[in-house]
C-alpha cells in the first residue's frame, strides 16, 4: 500500500514553536495551487501503485478556498481513483471548522479532519500564538459532528514548561468529552530557528525537566488506555480500527508520494525532498527544472530507519531481519547492546520481535542511536 501528502505552506500566523515549512503571506496561493497540480502531471509515472491514504497537510490546508481544494482533487482524479481510497484526511484548525467548509469536505469525500487544538487554555493558546481560542474549539467540534465527521483525530501539546500554571489534565479530559476517534499528543519541543528557540537562546524559556516529561506522557498514555484508546505510537493513540494509515505507512516504510513544496516522498529506497521554498518551487515547476533532491538510501540506512520507526511503534522491529543483513561482527556488537536494553526492560522481546517497553517510550531516539548500524 502506498499514500499521498499534499503540503499546503500557508498558515494565517507563525506559532511560536513550530518548525514546518509554511509562509503566512498568501500572494503566491493561487499559483501554487496550480503547480502542485502541475507537479501531479510530472510525477504521473508513480501514481500506478494501489494508494490507500491521501494526506492534505500543511501549513494550514483549511485555508484554502473550497474552489481552490476542487481545483487539487480534480488533478488528483485524472491520476487515481479518488473513491476507492480509503483515508482521506485534510487537517483544519479549529477557526475554519464552519458548516460551509465542513459539508464541502464531506462532498468531494474526505472521511478523516485531523484538528490542531494543542491546548483548551486561551493563556496557552496566545503563549504559543495560535490563532484560535477555545470557544472556536467547542464550537468547531459540535459543527463536525452536524456535518456527519466520525474519524477525528486532535492534536494536543504537553510538557509546557512549568512556569505557565497549566493544567494539561483537566484539558485532555475537556476534549476527550467530543470522543475523538484518534489523539497525537506531542511534547512541546523548543527548535532553532523558531520563536521559542530564540527566547531560549536568550534565556527567557526554560524547558520542562525531564523527570516532569516523562510523569506527563504517563499519565496521558495512562489515562488514555483507560478510556480504550490503544497507545500504538509514541505521539498515537487510537480506538480501535481508527490507526491512521498515513502514519503507518510512513512508518512501516511503505512509498508514499510528496507533492508541494518541502514535501517528502520515498519509493524503491530513494528519498527526495521538494524545495522548501515557496517562489523557487513554483518558479521551478513552472520552468521544468529540478525541484528536489534525493537520495538512494543504502540497506544500512534502511535498516537504521527500521529500528528507529519500529522502536517507535507497538509493531516493535523484527530482529531476524535485521540480523539478516549485517555482517557478524556488527550482529554481535548490537545483540551485546539489545541484551543490556532487555535487562534493564527498557526493551522487551515476544518471538524475536523487539520493541520499546512503553513507560520507556520516550528514551526511544536515545536506544535507536545506540543500535544503530554505523557504515563500516
Ligand atoms: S498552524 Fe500548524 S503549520 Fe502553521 S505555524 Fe501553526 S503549527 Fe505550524
Amino acid at each position: 500500500m502506498s499514500g499521498i501528502y499534499i503540503h499546503i505552506p500557508y498558515c494565517k500566523q507563525a506559532c511560536h514553536y513550530c518548525d514546518f515549512h509554511f509562509s503566512t503571506s498568501m500572494k503566491t496561493k493561487n499559483e501554487m495551487i496550480d503547480c502542485i497540480v502541475k507537479e501531479m502531471d510530472i510525477r504521473e509515472s508513480e501514481f500506478s501503485k494501489k494508494i490507500d491514504s491521501l494526506y492534505i497537510g500543511g501549513g494550514t490546508p483549511s485555508l484554502m478556498t473550497n474552489l481552490e481544494l476542487e481545483t487539487i482533487f480534480n488533478g488528483l482524479e485524472k491520476k487515481i481513483s479518488i473513491g476507492d481510497i480509503k483515508e482521506i484526511t485534510i487537517e483544519i484548525n479549529p477557526e475554519d471548522l464552519i458548516s460551509e467548509k465542513l459539508e464541502f469536505y464531506k462532498e468531494i469525500g474526505i472521511n478523516r479532519l485531523s484538528i490542531g487544538i494543542q491546548s483548551m487554555n486561551n493563556n496557552i493558546l496566545k503563549w504559543m500564538n495560535r490563532s484560535h481560542d477555545t470557544n472556536q474549539v467547542i464550537n468547531g467540534l459540535n459543527n463536525t459532528k452536524v456535518a456527519g465527521f466520525e474519524n477525528i483525530n486532535l492534536d494536543f501539546i504537553y510538557g509546557t514548561p512549568k512556569n505557565l500554571s497549566r493544567d494539561y489534565k483537566s484539558e485532555l479530559l475537556e476534549i476527550l468529552k467530543f470522543n475523538p476517534t484518534h489523539l497525537s499528543c506531542y511534547h512541546l519541543t523548543i527548535e532553532d530557528g523558531t520563536y521559542f528557540g530564540h527566547l531560549e537562546k536568550n534565556k527567557k524559556i526554560k524547558r520542562i525537566e525531564d523527570d516532569i516529561s516523562q510523569q506527563e506522557f504517563r499519565w496521558i498514555s495512562e489515562k488514555l488506555k483507560s478510556k480504550n484508546y490503544q497507545h500504538y505510537e509514541i505521539s498515537n493513540f487510537a480506538v480501535q480500527g481508527k490507526e491512521s494509515f498515513h502514519n503507518s505507512n510512513y512508518w512501516n516504510q511503505s512509498s508514499y508520494i510528496g507533492l508541494g513544496p518541502g514535501a517528502h516522498s520515498f519509493r524503491n529506497s530513494t528519498r527526495r525532498w521538494n524545495i522548501s521554498n515557496n517562489r523557487l518551487y513554483i518558479k521551478n515547476i513552472k520552468a521544468g527544472i529540478p525541484y528536489f533532491e534525493q537520495e538512494v538510501l543504502s540497506p544500512y540506512d534502511i535498516v537504521n530507519e527500521k529500528i528507529m520507526l519500529g522502536l517507535r511503534t507497538l509493531n516493535g522491529l523484527d530482529k531476524d531481519h535485521v540480523f539478516s543483513i549485517v555482517p557478524k561482527a556488527i550482529k554481535e556488537g548490537i545483540e551485546s547492546k539489545l541484551n543490556t536494553f532487555l535487562k534493564d526492560e527498557i526493551l522487551l522481546s515476544t518471538n524475536n520481535i523487539i520493541s520499546m517497553n512503553p513507560e520507556k517510550w520516550l528514551l526511544s531516539e536515545y536506544v535507536s542511536r545506540e543500535l544503530f548500524i554505523l557504515k563500516e
